[in-house]
This record gives structure tokens, C-alpha cells and sequence, in this order.
């Protein structure tokens, strides 16, 4: 039972500060400090939690997560306690603590008079003591005999891999990359997600018995059909990597980019790995995002660590409050430009902008970009408004204007699965597709989406699997697809 007048007597939401911007534009490190008097504060800000009896934070969180629960155990110092309750319904709270959203933190009821409880950092606090304590395998007692292919290794198939071992299946990763994390690894930046948070991870899901291979893809080095053929059931959690284009002219000039074209080296450059010489790289250029998103920010933090001379972003959303209110730390407007630690690290960012068209010099490299203010048709539609248009200078752009949806080429030529109207692998309630034996999970059955999705999806699809094997589960299945 939480202390129902916590909050009366610590109202402050705390949170441990940023690390500086002068001194965290000089590593990859993560962009958040560490507090030392760690327990004594969490305990506190865990005490603001007030049990008030209809959670809707368990409602705003995917996963269903038990927070009145681990936020009592933290305020009561039962550190141990906390870290079961917390992994009862999150495989992995060491990622959704630093690079969640937090919708459970919009949906926290004190939030209605105070700010809301700082859940995500007591989250993220809780996953580390585990860590430091040492997590015990979670081995099966008896193995079922069955086999399952999880293609895949971003959070979609590590979390259904994890669930479904630790149910006595012999299961086997497939990962194109040379290394196991799918986004996590490759996609997000280390200032948002340092890697040795995955490996500790890592270590525990291998000691369970949970096979990696990296470096295989499944459709080339392995046809879908003989994979079929060699596994009981087969996970597909292949994300949703398509970008979105911006077919205008100029597109083709040497200098413009996907952003993830930049990111995936910067990742790699960034944690010691070999990159190609001709890997697109800031260092003393102008460099121009277009796109406000999570993608888009994460550019702007890689460009201004790389050297950038400027980094200006272009979004077509509308300019956020200057100043949000502490209750309401996340937007609540979708098409509101999102704001994160990178932007608080330095360039430029432009609102309701529209490119027009890339300009190039005789090389037929980029050098700018004609860009106009949007304007809103009636229908709804946003055009570029004549008269407004003005070059901005520009020799590194890139794109980040989100996924269309899942390479899906190989999977649909070999087999003949269904995708939906969006190019989605199409999934019935079950999260079965259209081939027997095969499911869906995470960003390629639902569209780019978040962390905390792809690990609820993940779990749900474990349900799945497991019930489709052997006719009855006792695995959790926090959510159903969409
Ligand atoms: P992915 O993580 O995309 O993993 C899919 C994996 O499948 C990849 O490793 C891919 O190589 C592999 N694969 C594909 N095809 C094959 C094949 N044929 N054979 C073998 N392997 C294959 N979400 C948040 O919650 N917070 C954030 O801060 C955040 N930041 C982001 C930043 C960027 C730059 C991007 C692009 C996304 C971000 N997201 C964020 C979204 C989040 O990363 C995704 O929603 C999530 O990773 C989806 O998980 P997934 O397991 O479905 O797919």
C-alpha cells in the first residue's frame, strides 16, 4: 500500500540532470547523468506515487506495467521485490526506461494537480540494481522439444525469443547485421542508448539457451520456404526499415540521403566497428534534416557530435509551446515537432516548411535547398505557399521522414504471404499470418512504431506461438495486434 500523502510532502518532480551540452558534444556517452545519492531521491520521487486506485498509467503503458506496484517496493527500499515486479510484465525495462515515451507518465492521475511521478527514471533505476545485483537465467526446468525461428533481433524478436525459451523452446534468432539489437543496436545512438545496455542482456538470454545468428538473411543466405520446413513455427519481426522519399527535383545529387544511411555507420563508427570510406559524414558541413521525428532528432544529436558547421532541421509541423507545462511532459499533439535532448544541443529548426526542390553545383552535389512555408488547403492537404521561397544552404541533407513499411520482396515472392493495403505482413487476431505456422510481430506487422510496442507485441506473439505448439499457454499476452 503506497503512502496516500506521499505527494503531499515531496511535490517536486526531480529528475537527475542532463549532462552538460559542452561536455556531452564531445562523446557518444549517454546524454543523461547519474544522480549519487541515487536511493534516498528515488525513494522520494517513488513516494509520490499515491496508489490511486484506478492506474491509469498501467493503461498508458502497452506492457500493462505494474507501476503503483515497483513504486511502493522502491519507496519501501525492497529493491529486489521491485526488480521481479517490474520484469513480471517488461522483458526489458533497461531500454523503455531511457528511450520510452512514457505515455504512462501523461496518464499518471497526479498529474491532473501535480507533476506526475518521474516513473520512467524510478523504472530505469530498478532495471539497473538488477543488473548490478546479477540476473539469474531464468532457465526451463524441462524442454518442450518444439523449434522456433525469430527473424529478427530488434526488442519484436528479442522479447518473443526470450519468453518462448524460457518456456522450454529451442529457439533461434536469425539477424541480417553482423551484430544482434536491430535499431537498438544500429538506429539509435549511443547518447540515447549506450550498447553494453544491450549486451548485459544479451549474456542473460544466451545463458538461458536462446541461439544467435547474425550475419544470416532469411530470403538469401536461407529461403523462407526451407526455413518453414526446418522449424515448427517461425517468428517474422523484421521491423519496418522502408523509408519515406521525397521524390523532387535534385533528389539524385550526391550529398542527399536517408537518414538512416548516416546513422547506421555513425553507429557503427561509434562502437568501434568498420565503416566504408564513403559513408556520408558531418564533419564541417551544412547539414539539413528533413523531418521532426525521433529519426530526425537523432540526426541532428550524430551531426553535432560528428562536427557539423550547421545543422538545421526542417519539420512541416507546427512550432510546440514554448514552454510546456511540468504536468505535460510529452506532446499530445501528433503533428506538434517533437523535442528532445538533441535539440537542445544546438542548430536550427524550421516549422511549416516545405522543400520545393535540392540545388546543386556543376559537381552535382548538393548545395542547397529551395524551401517555401506550408500552407493548408482546405481538404487538408499541405502545399508549399507561392511566394515564400527562400534557399537555405545545404551540402549534407538528409531524410527522415519516417517508413513506409517492411522489406517484405523475398518473403512474398517465396511464399506468397499477405500484406496488407499499407504493405504490412498482414495478421489475424493470434497474430497469425496467412501461412500456417508463421506470425508477426513488432514494427512489420504494425508500422514503424515504439520500443515499448515491439516488446508488448513481442510477448503477445510468444502467446501465440506457444499456444499454436501445444495447444495451451500460460505466457502473458499484453496486447493484440492492431
Ligand atoms: P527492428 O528494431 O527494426 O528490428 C528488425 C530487425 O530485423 C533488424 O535488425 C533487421 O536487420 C532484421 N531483419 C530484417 N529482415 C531480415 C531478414 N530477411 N533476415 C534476417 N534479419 C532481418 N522508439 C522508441 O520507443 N524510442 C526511441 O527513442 C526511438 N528512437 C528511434 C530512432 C530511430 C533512428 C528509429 C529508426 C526508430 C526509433 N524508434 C524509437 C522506433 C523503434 O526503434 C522501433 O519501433 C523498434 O525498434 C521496432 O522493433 P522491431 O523489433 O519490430 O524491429
Amino acid at each position: 500500500m503506497a503512502d496516500p500523502r506521499g505527494f503531499l510532502k515531496v511535490r517536486d518532480r526531480e529528475l537527475p540532470p542532463n549532462r552538460p551540452v559542452e561536455v556531452r558534444l564531445r562523446d557518444w556517452k549517454d546524454t543523461h547523468a547519474h544522480r549519487e545519492d541515487g536511493q534516498p531521491y528515488l525513494k522520494e520521487q517513488a513516494g509520490r506515487c499515491m496508489d490511486c486506485g484506478i492506474p491509469f498509467c498501467h493503461q498508458g503503458c502497452p506492457l500493462g506495467n505494474l507501476i503503483p506496484e515497483w513504486n511502493d517496493l522502491v519507496r519501501r527500499g525492497q529493491w529486489g521485490d521491485a526488480v521481479d515486479r517490474l520484469h513480471a510484465t517488461n522483458n526489458f525495462p533497461e531500454l523503455t526506461g531511457r528511450i520510452c515515451p512514457a505515455p504512462c507518465e501523461s496518464s499518471c492521475v497526479l498529474g491532473i494537480s501535480q507533476p506526475p511521478v518521474t516513473i520512467k527514471n524510478v523504472e530505469v533505476s530498478i532495471a539497473d540494481v538488477a543488473f548490478e545485483q546479477g540476473l539469474t537465467p531464468q532457465v526451463p526446468a524441462r524442454l518442450t522439444g518444439t523449434t522456433i525461428a525469430v527473424i529478427g533481433s530488434g526488442p519484436a524478436g528479442l522479447a518473443a525469443a526470450q519468453q518462448l525459451t524460457r518456456a522450454g523452446h529451442t529457439v533461434v534468432v536469425y539477424e541480417r547485421d553482423p551484430r544482434i539489437g536491430g535499431l537498438l543496436r544500429y538506429g539509435i545512438p549511443d547518447f540515447k542508448l549506450e550498447k553494453h545496455v544491450i549486451e548485459r542482456r544479451l549474456e542473460q538470454m544466451e545463458a538461458e539457451g536462446t541461439r544467435f545468428r547474425p550475419g544470416v538473411e532469411i530470403g538469401k543466405d536461407v529461403t523462407w520456404d526451407a526455413l518453414r520446413r526446418r522449424f515448427d513455427a517461425v517468428v517474422v519481426a523484421t521491423g519496418a526499415t522502408v523509408p519515406r522519399d521525397l521524390r523532387l527535383p535534385g533528389r539524385d545529387l550526391h550529398g542527399v540521403h536517408f537518414a538512416m544511411d548516416f546513422l547506421v555507420p555513425a553507429n557503427r563508427a561509434a562502437n568501434g566497428e568498420e565503416v566504408a570510406a564513403d559513408a556520408p559524414h558531418a564533419a564541417g558541413k551544412h547539414v539539413v534534416v528533413i523531418g521532426g521525428g525521433d529519426t530526425g532528432s537523432d540526426c541532428v544529436g550524430t551531426a553535432l557530435r560528428q562536427g557539423a558547421a550547421s545543422v538545421t532541421t526542417l519539420a512541416i509541423g507546427k512550432k510546440p509551446p514554448l514552454t510546456r507545462p511540468a504536468h505535460q511532459p510529452w506532446p499530445t499533439d501528433p503533428i506538434l515537432f517533437e523535442v528532445s535532448t538533441s535539440h537542445e544541443e544546438g542548430g536550427e529548426r524550421t516549422y511549416l516548411a516545405s522543400t520545393v526542390d535540392f540545388l546543386n553545383d556543376k559537381s552535382g552535389a548538393v548545395v542547397g535547398l529551395r524551401v517555401a512555408e506550408t500552407e493548408y488547403q482546405p481538404d487538408g492537404r499541405r502545399v508549399p505557399k507561392p511566394g515564400t521561397e527562400h534557399v537555405i544552404r545545404a551540402d549534407l541533407v538528409l531524410i527522415a521522414m519516417g517508413f513506409t513499411g517492411p522489406e517484405t520482396a523475398a518473403l512474398t515472392d517465396q511464399t506468397g504471404i499477405e500484406l496488407t493495403d499499407r504493405g504490412l505482413v498482414r495478421r489475424g487476431d493470434d497474430f497469425a499470418t496467412s501461412l500456417p505456422g508463421v506470425f508477426v510481430a513488432g514494427d512489420a506487422g504494425r508500422g514503424q512504431s515504439l520500443v515499448v510496442w515491439a516488446i508488448a507485441e513481442g510477448r503477445a506473439v510468444a502467446a501465440a506461438v506457444d499456444a499454436h505448439l501445444r495447444g495451451t499457454t500460460e505466457l502473458p499476452a499484453p496486447v493484440g495486434p492492431r
